[in-house]
Formats: C-alpha cells, structure tokens, sequence
C-alpha cells in the first residue's frame, strides 16, 4: 500500500504505477500487459465476454504550464482538486532527467491584507518554486512544459487500523486489485485503469472495453466517508470500518446506475462473506463503472469502493479493515460470476 501511495501517476502518466501493477500480476503467476491506453491488463487466460475488474491507477496532480524568467513555475490542475489545498504544499516534478524538488510558495500572513486574507483561492494565481535562480537553470535542471507534478505526501500508519497518505483515491482499489491476482479464475480479467480523473467517461476503462467487451465490469474504487467533523452524515453516509460501499448511483443518475439484479448479487455475496457494506447513492462523482456501463450497447457495470477520508486531497484516511473486507466480498463475487 506504502509503495503504491508513494508512487507517482498523475493521469496520462500512470506508468510507475502500471509498472508496480504488472509486476505483482506477474508474481501471481498472472499474464499481463499495458494496452494502448496504458491499462495494466491481467489474466489467466482471457475468452469471450470475461467478467473484468478495474482500479484506475491515476491520481489528480498538476502539470507545468508556464516557467517564467525567474524559474518560477505555473501550472493547470489535472483532476478535480480543491485550490485550498494547494498552498505551500510540496512537490515533486517530474522531468525527463528526473524527479525534482519544489514547494508551491505564498505570501506570509504578516504582509496580507485583510481582504487578501478572506479571498477565494484560486489556483492560477500560485506557483511553484523549485529553487532555480532563473529560467536557465530550471531549464538545466529538467523541468519542461507538460511534466506532471504530485504532491510529496508519506505514506503513514494511524492509530490502530488507519493509515494515511495521498492518492489513496484510487491506490487503495490497485492494492485490493492485486489481492485478488491469486488464483484467480479463467476468465477473469484484472485491469489498472488510466484517466479515469480526467473525464466524466474515464478514458482508459472507457476504450478496453470495447476491445475486451466484459460481460459484466466491476469498478474497485473508493468512496467518499463523511465520518469527520464538519460533515453531515446527510452529506455522506459512508462510514470508516463498516464496509466497502456498494453504489448503487453514481453522480445523481448522471453516471452509472447499476442494475437491481447486480446490487442484489454483490449483496449477498457479502453476507455470505459475513462483511459489513454500505449502500450507497451519491449526488457527485463517477467511477469506471459508468465510462464502461455504456459500451457495446451496454454492459452492466458497477462500483464497488472502500470509504476513504479526505478524497482528493494530499492527505486520504483509509481504514485496514476496510480493505480486507472487500477483498473477501470481491473473491466472493468473482467465483459465483
Ligand atoms: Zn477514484
């Protein structure tokens, strides 16, 4: 999980990610390959229609935009990211020549005005400062237009059962993916997806689909909890430690609505397994289940995700217990489809 959480994939740039991926796919005695949309794609023998489970493997991050004549960087944000959480976070860039350094820099309150101090944030007016004296330096040192850029979150253990660290929206649904690589049976195919935070259909799982035409995709994702102070259990009903939450509705109908016959059969799986779920319908956000559900003139498709705290922040909350439950609840799944 440290290695998967600490790794860099910034959509379109999944491939430290996919590589960890294919290698545990290997290792399971799996064969495995990345696509032409940087899937990681993992089977044991692959027939018609097989049953195929995805984790998207990309995680929201920044890319250079603009370096001016200080070496000063700006950027545009790959992903829904909040412009709060920008401000003097540090960073990594990553060039050709390799990773770089940087913090994304700030005036101190001493010198702000009050009206400056209540304004929105907004992400255009920051920057990155990766200590270059100049323009010509930051070109020696690598950095270009397009690199990609993640925030430099360790991995960390919480208290008994929690861990933290970032993009754990959707590291988390890699790490249960690749729990299920052993045994697994024929026909099964285990998928890390690309740019799955960059559209509404998440392009990666969206183009497989048409290739590997699944009889039934189920998106291994996670889900926002609301378990926290200033959240509404109204806001999100999802609790840590109780369960992966099977949704039902993704993005108020908008995305995925997965068919009754489906939650039924992911339900009962889970008691059979004797592990806490959670229903759930949200208002915003999609997974891969909704760029598969409407392939090949439809293929049923569902999300199946564990809750994490602080989504799409620098610093997600998952929860060990969660992640074995649905380990169990998908093993389960997988032998009765
Ligand atoms: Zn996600």
């Amino acid at each position: 999980m440290q290695r998967l959480s600490e790794a860099d994939g910034v959509s379109s740039e999944e491939g430290e990610v996919a590589l960890i991926m294919l290698d545990c796919f290997r290792k399971a005695g799996l064969k495995a390959e990345i696509d032409g949309s940087g899937n990681a794609i993992a089977y044991k023998s692959l027939g018609k229609n097989p049953l195929v489970l995805g984790a998207h493997m990309d995680e929201i991050g920044l890319m250079v935009k603009h370096i001016d004549d200080k070496g000063f960087i700006r950027f545009i944000k790959i992903g829904g990211i909040d412009d709060r959480t920008l401000i003097n976070q540090q960073v990594t860039v990553r060039t050709t020549k390799g990773t770089l350094a940087g913090v994304i820099g700030s005036k101190p309150p001493h010198l702000l005005k009050d009206e400056e101090r209540k304004a929105a944030v907004d992400a255009k007016s920051l920057f990155i400062d990766i200590g270059a004296a100049d323009a010509k330096e930051a070109a020696k040192m690598g950095v270009e237009v397009g690199n990609t850029v993640t925030f430099n979150t360790r991995f960390r253990r919480m208290g008994g059962k929690m861990f933290s660290g970032k993009a754990l929206d959707n590291r988390i649904g890699c790490y249960v993916l690749l729990q299920l690589a052993k045994g697994l049976p024929l026909n099964v195919v285990l998928m890390g997806t690309a740019q799955e935070e960059v559209s509404t259909f998440g392009k990666g799982a969206h183009n497989a689909a048409f290739t590997l035409e699944p009889r039934a995709f189920i998106a291994v994702d996670t889900s926002i909890a609301g378990d926290h102070p200033e959240m509404r259990p109204e806001e999100a009903p999802v609790s840590l430690g109780k369960g992966p939450a099977i949704t039902m509705v993704e993005a108020a109908a908008r995305g995925n609505v997965a068919s009754r016959k489906l939650v039924q059969k992911v339900m009962d799986c889970a008691k059979k397994e004797k592990v806490g779920f959670q229903l759930e319908v949200i208002d915003g956000g999609a997974t891969d289940a909704a760029s598969v559900s409407n392939v090949n003139g439809g293929i049923s498709s569902i999300a199946v995700c564990t809750p994490t705290r602080y989504i799409h922040s620098t610093v997600g909350v998952g929860h060990e217990d969660d992640i074995e439950a649905q380990v169990k609840l998908l093993k389960r799944l997988i032998r009765e489809m």
